[in-house]
């Protein structure tokens, strides 16, 4: 028997690949808590907007954006979702609140070569701050340090931390710059800079074009016919994103019900408390009693698997509890008609500013919603303390929320509708050393066969894209 910790996104997509793709005869899933689909969840104002406490967009970029797309044409989602063009308002429009003022970020080429409000200096400068900065040699270090180092200090406050808060609620002088932007720290270590990194990659990507154009034919072949239409269909008109009418919780939901139906056996309300490896056997102990299995993969955050790990592995337990998490408060506002300046995917606050709010999403122009405007007010990140306290209640948060999103948005109207949600520790943070924690923690569990893997937005990225492939991979790993 395998067991799956974890009935969120990741433990059900893990459930679904165990089923589908590795025909694992026998799957138990044991979820703690009384439902399942963890962080995403979806709820209906009386209006009938919908108000997503979690996510609500999913990217459409690089094959984890392709297998997503796959994986709602094979659940039959795909009459259910909403895709978003590249022209669309809500993804060329960009805002950043800085200094009493929205700024909105460059929509074209023609805009990086004029000043903006935002730097005091074109966009196009930073390439050539970047051309006369030094190469430093480094394994890792802060996204905040990196770009300060190479892009200026201007760019380091006003563009990317806010964009760090907007990924993931993250303080950019923690996160780690070899994980996050992988890319563009090579480019400096391999080629000195930035530009000359990236002017290198993209020759060579132009003469392995074809090699490339092969290996896309390949992977399109290995998926079934109607996927390939999904795939090809939004590559073709340009979709950047999508979401699903009714809420993405329809996504887990939809999972739920395909693996149940193929006899996976999915159990809520079984908190798994202890691990222990034996050999040939792995023990679980759920809810007090003790259980068997032959392997398990675990959806768990890093830091909840490393309680159950403690006894039997202290060194991993110790690598695992150092993957810290953020705790993010998300409020919904409805508000009659559109109150909105303009038609963006919302704004977001540098950390600079020393403001309650990361970021407001404006939900109902990403939807092109006419009736009433839908906004999600998201607050806190790795600043949740220092402006909430350890324990705020739902009404300080909510007061806040529509106190600054009226100010800033300058809004006359009242909200109609709200939802109010304190995501306790619920993104993980990739700090500084991430990259090769992670491989310490594969090393270690594969070195003494342990009949574990991991899966979920712990490891190799929090997008829903990444978490799903996780699974993917963590199925196809324990299957080898
Ligand atoms: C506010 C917010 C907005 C986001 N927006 C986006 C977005 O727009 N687009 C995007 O792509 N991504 C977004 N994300 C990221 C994405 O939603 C998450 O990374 C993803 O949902 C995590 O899924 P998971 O299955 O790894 O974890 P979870 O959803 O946390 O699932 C883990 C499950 O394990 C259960 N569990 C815990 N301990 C035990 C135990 N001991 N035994 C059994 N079960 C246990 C929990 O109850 C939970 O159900 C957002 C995240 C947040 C918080």
């Amino acid at each position: 028997m395998t067991v799956i910790l974890g009935g969120g996104i990741a433990g059900l997509s893990a459930a679904y690949y165990a089923v589908n793709d590795a025909k694992i005869a026998s799957v138990v899933l044991l979820e703690a808590s009384n439902r399942l689909g963890g962080w995403i969840r979806s709820k209906s104002s009386p209006s009938g907007a919908i108000f997503e406490e979690g996510p609500r967009t999913v990217r459409i970029v690089g094959p984890a954006g392709k297998n997503t797309l796959n994986l709602i044409d094979n659940l039959q989602l795909k009459d259910k979702l909403i895709h978003i063009r590249s022209s669309h308002s809500a993804v060329r429009n960009r805002l950043i609140y800085s200094d009493g003022t929205l700024h909105l970020l460059p929509t074209s080429l023609k805009g990086i070569f004029k000043t903006t409000s935002l730097l005091d200096r074109p966009l196009i400068n930073c390439l050539w701050t970047d051309l006369k900065a030094a190469k430093v040699s480094k394994d890792d270090e802060s996204v905040y340090s990196f770009v300060e180092r190479r892009l200026g200090q201007d760019v380091a406050d006003n563009l990317i931390s806010p964009m760090i808060c907007g990924i993931c609620a993250g303080d950019a002088r923690e996160i780690s710059v070899n994980f996050l932007m992988k890319s563009l720290f090579e480019a400096e270590q391999k080629h000195g800079s930035i530009v000359k990194g990236l002017v290198v990659n993209n020759l060579a990507k132009i003469f392995s074009k074809k090699e490339k154009a092969n290996t896309n034919d390949k992977n399109i072949k290995n998926c079934t016919d109607s996927s390939v239409s999904l795939v090809s269909k939004a590559q073709k008109e340009n979709w950047v994103m999508w979401g699903l009418q009714d809420g993405l919780e329809q996504l887990p939901r939809a999972l739920a019900d395909n693996v149940k139906n193929r006899g996976v056996k999915i159990q809520t309300r079984k908190k798994c408390e202890k691990l222990t490896f034996k050999s040939g056997r792995v023990e679980l102990v759920v809810n007090g009693d003790v259980q068997e299995c032959e392997r398990v993969i675990s959806s768990l955050y890093a830091k909840d698997l490393a309680e159950l790990l403690q006894e039997q592995h202290p060194v991993l337990s110790a690598e695992l509890r150092a993957i810290p998490t953020v705790t993010v408060g998300v409020v919904n506002l409805e508000f009659p008609g559109n109150v909105l300046p303009m038609q963006a995917f919302g704004f977001l606050v540098p950390p600079k500013e020393n403001l309650p709010l990361l970021g407001v999403i404006f939900d109902s122009s990403v939807f092109s919603r006419e009736s009433s405007t839908v906004l999600t007010v998201m607050m806190g990140g790795a600043w949740f303390e220092k402006h909430f306290g350890l324990n705020p209640t739902e009404e300080q948060l909510l007061t806040t929320a529509i106190d600054r999103t009226k100010s800033i948005l300058r809004i006359e109207e009242e909200p109609v509708a709200h939802n109010v949600a304190i995501l306790k520790n619920c993104i993980p943070q990739y700090v500084v050393g991430h990259y090769q924690r992670v491989q310490r923690i594969h090393d270690y569990i594969l070195t003494r066969r342990i009949p574990l893997r991991l899966c979920g937005s712990s490891y190799q990225g929090v997008g829903l894209n990444d978490v799903i492939l996780s699974a993917k991979q963590a199925v196809c790993d324990i299957v080898e």
